[in-house]
């Protein structure tokens, strides 16, 4: 079995920090990812707001810097499913792709994956108008009408993003208020081809071979109306993916993992970064400090158990 003295579950860019650091400080490290590198990052099509780019920088790019600069460091990268952490005395036994892997501590990193808006409709036409990813699937939109769901970041961001292939968006929210950030909510509202329709709901995605039409309810009247429409993006959030470890580490009533300040979870060698933690700011840039952070705890905490 492979040892190491630490596996670092994710490839975002909480993980990739950390590997960052755990690679640079010469501990043996893997880092281990399902998909692509970058996590949510890296389907986000601009980062406006992460320090040291001026005019931003797109999120696919910037994940690839990240991996290349982790890969100079040396750490090793292995693309697998992690099917399981369990602990074996004061070890881990991660398993990926039916094999074992041994290590002496941990940082779990495997990020959120978005929620489900959960009406009739949206599984039947998974990938045949619903997309859960505008950057990945936006282009296809060209010229048609298209519906965002949610009134976050990601929503109203993402948004923007589809004005530039589509000839309107709708941006459909439950509230009359937007949660998004002033700045994003202003660039939604001074754009031609954003209209909102909110205090509203989908009821059903409709159609037969593509998406057609969503049913919105009026939240407050309770009327019923059909928008005509060719693709549908939800953004409601996201669902941390910690279930995984739920049977070692606490967790709050949302599913994220609670850590004190240097990342430790309730489990001593199991260390937690970036959107799978409890916090107040899911960001990329505070994706890459708990990666920091959890490399360097992960470094003292090994020390320690050496002494
Ligand atoms: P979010 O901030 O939690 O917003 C989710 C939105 O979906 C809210 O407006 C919420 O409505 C709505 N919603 C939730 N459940 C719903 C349901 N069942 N039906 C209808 N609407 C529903 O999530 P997010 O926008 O994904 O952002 C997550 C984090 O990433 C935030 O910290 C955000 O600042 C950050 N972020 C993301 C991006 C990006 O992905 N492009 C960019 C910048 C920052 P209510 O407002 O009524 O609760």
């Amino acid at each position: 079995m492979k040892q190491y003295d630490v596996i670092i579950i994710g490839g975002g860019p909480a993980g990739l920090s950390a590997g960052i650091y755990a690679a640079r400080a010469n501990l043996s490290a893997v880092l281990m990812e399902m998909g692509m590198t970058g996590g949510l990052a890296a389907s986000t099509e601009m980062i406006e707001n992460y320090p040291g780019f001026e005019n931003g920088i797109g999120g696919p790019e910037l994940a690839m810097q990240m991996e290349k600069q982790a890969r100079r460091f040396g750490l090793e990268m292995v693309y697998a499913y992690v099917s399981g952490v369990e602990k074996q005395g004061d070890d881990f036994i991660v398993s990926a792709d039916e094999q074992n892997y041994r290590a002496r501590a941990v940082i779990f990193a495997a990020g959120a994956k978005p929620r489900y808006l959960g009406v009739p409709g949206e599984k039947e036409f998974h990938g045949r108008g619903v997309s859960y990813c505008a950057t990945c699937d936006g282009a296809f939109f060209r010229d048609k009408v298209v519906a965002v769901v949610g009134g976050g970041d990601a929503a109203v961001e993402e948004a923007l993003f589809l004005t530039k292939f589509a000839s309107k968006v709708y941006v459909i929210h439950r509230r009359d208020q937007l949660r998004a950030t002033k700045y994003v909510q202003k660039k939604a509202q001074e754009n031609d081809k954003i209209q909102f329709v909110l205090n509203s709901v989908v009821k059903q995605i409709n159609g037969s071979e593509l998406v057609r039409s969503v049913t919105v309810e009026d939240v407050l009247t309770g009327s019923q109306s059909e928008l005509p429409v060719d693709g549908v993006f939800i953004y409601v959030g996201h669902e941390p993916s910690t279930s995984m470890i739920a049977h070692l580490v606490e967790r709050d009533e949302q599913g994220y993992v609670i850590t004190d300040e240097q990342m430790r979870t309730s489990c001593p060698g199991l260390f937690a970064a970036g959107d799978v933690r409890h916090k107040t700011l899911r960001q990329v840039v505070t994706a890459v400090a708990d990666g920091a952070i959890a490399a360097v705890e992960v470094e003292k905490y090994l020390s320690q158990r050496e002494q």
